[in-house]
Order: C-alpha cells, then sequence, then structure tokens
C-alpha cells in the first residue's frame, strides 16, 4: 500500500507522525506522497479536510483514514493513544471502505466564461461580509425565493455536523444522499420574506443562486476560502464521487454524535474520559 500523510502544525501531531514513520518503516506499507492509495491524516477534522483538497484529483483511487490529537472527531475515528492498532489495520488491509456524499458546485465567476467546478466534504458558505447578500434561490429551474441576509450554507450530510449544524440545520445520517441549506441571518418582516428554515433537498434536484450585486461576496468551500470575485450563479447538486474511507471497524454515527455534542455518560452521570479508560485497559 503507498500511503500519503497528511498532519498539522502541532507538536502532537508532529510527534506522532514521525511515530507512525518509524512504525511503517520495516513494512509492505510505503510512503508516497505523490501517488498514494491511503491518505492518513493526523491532527483534527480541519487536517483531513486539507488532506481531501489536497487529493481532490484523485477521489476515485484513493481512502482516508484520520487520527484525532485532540477528541474524537466526525472524519478522524482513530486517537492518538490508537497509533499501534491502526497500524495493523493496515498491514493486514484488505480493501475496508465506506463512501459518503459530497457537494458539487458550479461556479460562473463573471470574468470567465466557462464555470469551474468545486467539490465540497463538508460545505460551501457564500457569504457578504458588508451589508446584506440578496439573491435568487431557485430548485431545479423554479424560482422558490428572493434571499435577503448575511448568506446561505450548502452541506453534505457529514458537514451537517459542522457549521451547518450552528446555523440551526439538521443532523443528517450520511447515508442520506441529500444536502441541506441553511440561512445565514435572513431579513424577514412584512416586506421580505425568506423559507427561514432549513430546507433538504433530494438527490436528483439542484439548486441555483444568483446573486443581485455580485459585489463583495466571499465563497467559502469547507477549510478553503476564495478571494473576492464576482459571482453570477452557483449551482449545488449531490456530486457524482463519493469520498471513501478506510474503515477497519465501525463507530455508529449517532454515537459519534452523542460523544461529540453530548458527552457519553456513566451510571454517575459523569461524562466518559476515553482515554482514561484507555490506560485503565478497559
Ligand atoms: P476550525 O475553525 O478549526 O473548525 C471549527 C470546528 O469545526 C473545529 O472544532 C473542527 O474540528 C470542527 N469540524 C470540522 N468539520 C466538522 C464536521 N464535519 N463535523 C463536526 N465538526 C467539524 O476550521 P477547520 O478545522 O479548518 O474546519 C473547517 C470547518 O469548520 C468548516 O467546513 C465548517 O464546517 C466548520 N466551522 C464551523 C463553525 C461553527 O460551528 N460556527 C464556524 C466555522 C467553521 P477539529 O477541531 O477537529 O478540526
Ligand atoms: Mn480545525
Amino acid at each position: 500500500m503507498r500511503i500519503a500523510l497528511v498532519n498539522n502544525n502541532r507538536q502532537e501531531s508532529v510527534k506522532l507522525a514521525e511515530r507512525f514513520l518509524r512504525k511503517i518503516a520495516d513494512s509492505d506499507l510505503v510512503l508516497d506522497n505523490e501517488h498514494p492509495n491511503l491518505i492518513v491524516t493526523i491532527g483534527g477534522d480541519g487536517t483531513l479536510l486539507s488532506a481531501f483538497h489536497k487529493y481532490s484529483h484523485l477521489l476515485d483511487h484513493v481512502r482516508f483514514v484520520g487520527i484525532h490529537t485532540g477528541h474524537l472527531g466526525f472524519y478522524t475515528d482513530w486517537r492518538d493513544y490508537e497509533l499501534d492498532d491502526l497500524v495493523e489495520s493496515l498491514k493486514h488491509d484488505k480493501g475496508e471502505s465506506v463512501s459518503y456524499p459530497l457537494l458539487d458546485l458550479e461556479v460562473k465567476y463573471r470574468d470567465e466564461d466557462e464555470s469551474i467546478s468545486y467539490r465540497a466534504l463538508n460545505e460551501a458558505v457564500l457569504k457578504k461580509v458588508d451589508g446584506t447578500m440578496v439573491c435568487d434561490i431557485y430548485v431545479k429551474e423554479e424560482l422558490f425565493e428572493t434571499f435577503r441576509g448575511d448568506g446561505i450554507c450548502v452541506a453534505t450530510p457529514t458537514g451537517s455536523t459542522g457549521i451547518s449544524k450552528s446555523l440551526g440545520g439538521a443532523v443528517i445520517h450520511p447515508r442520506t444522499e441529500a444536502i441541506q441549506l441553511t440561512e445565514l441571518a435572513s431579513v424577514n418582516n412584512r416586506v421580505y420574506r425568506t423559507l427561514s428554515s432549513p430546507m433538504v433537498i433530494a438527490k436528483d434536484e439542484w439548486i441555483v443562486v444568483k446573486p443581485i450585486n455580485e459585489k463583495g461576496l466571499i465563497l467559502s468551500i469547507d477549510n478553503l476560502t476564495f478571494a473576492e470575485r464576482e459571482v453570477e450563479q452557483l449551482t449545488y447538486q449531490i456530486a457524482k464521487e463519493r469520498v471513501h474511507f478506510a474503515r477497519y471497524r465501525h463507530t455508529h454515527f449517532w454515537s459519534r454524535v452523542e460523544n461529540s455534542f453530548i458527552g457519553v455518560l456513566n451510571k454517575e452521570n459523569q461524562i466518559v474520559d476515553e482515554r482514561a479508560r484507555w490506560e485503565r485497559g478497559e
């Protein structure tokens, strides 16, 4: 197996990356950052997002696996203290994988004839920092609403636990093939009206956004932000490609959600410390 390693700059991550490399040194696992078939990330969910974009041209050929040096993440389901178990799983890899839907975003910029196509693992956010963003929102060919507010977010199912959730979006099981639109501070009064609730569209539908005033818009895709450019039209739908993760063991999605947002409680109603449990050999 050819492995690419991506880590963030935090000291724990750098040290763990060195340990990882020492552990694979005498095995069939070779480091190949150019043409990998497995990408190991060490850091947080944000590190995995960076790796996803770094290797987005290889999506059909690679699997990702993420180690979190902090708490348990959504894309990073291995913890730093489980490194030995992970390396063993890699050595005995049989191609186990799970895949999740991605967002396909086609952007037509004013100064370019062709649309540019992007893939998001979490979401795309279009917003205006100065003044109100006004845009027409279509579902397929039909005008749905004229939106006024700070911006809009369109998220994937796995992105539904990211910023989309902070915007009031629902948490969506990643087996659901859908994308979700949420609003950033919409203007609603007797004159202006938006749906004012999250909207989930079906697999065969798409959303088109046409900004009325194109100046000063900022487009973010996952952890990347694009310099201000005049956006004429954006089209959002579920991508044909999916992202693949190596899955050597299964963490129930709702357990992950509980672990991240609620905290797993023991009988005494105390939050369970997973690391302490592991250190005690439980
Ligand atoms: P960041 O500022 O470090 O990210 C904010 C937090 O979101 C971090 O705790 C990150 O986890 C977590 N996160 C990322 N993807 C997630 C997911 N799918 N489900 C649950 N939590 C997730 O920036 P970043 O690390 O570069 O990540 C960019 C992402 O952060 C964006 O795509 C957006 O979804 C999210 N974000 C959230 C908010 C918010 O909730 N208000 C604001 C900005 C950005 P790690 O610590 O493990 O990296
Ligand atoms: Mn982060």
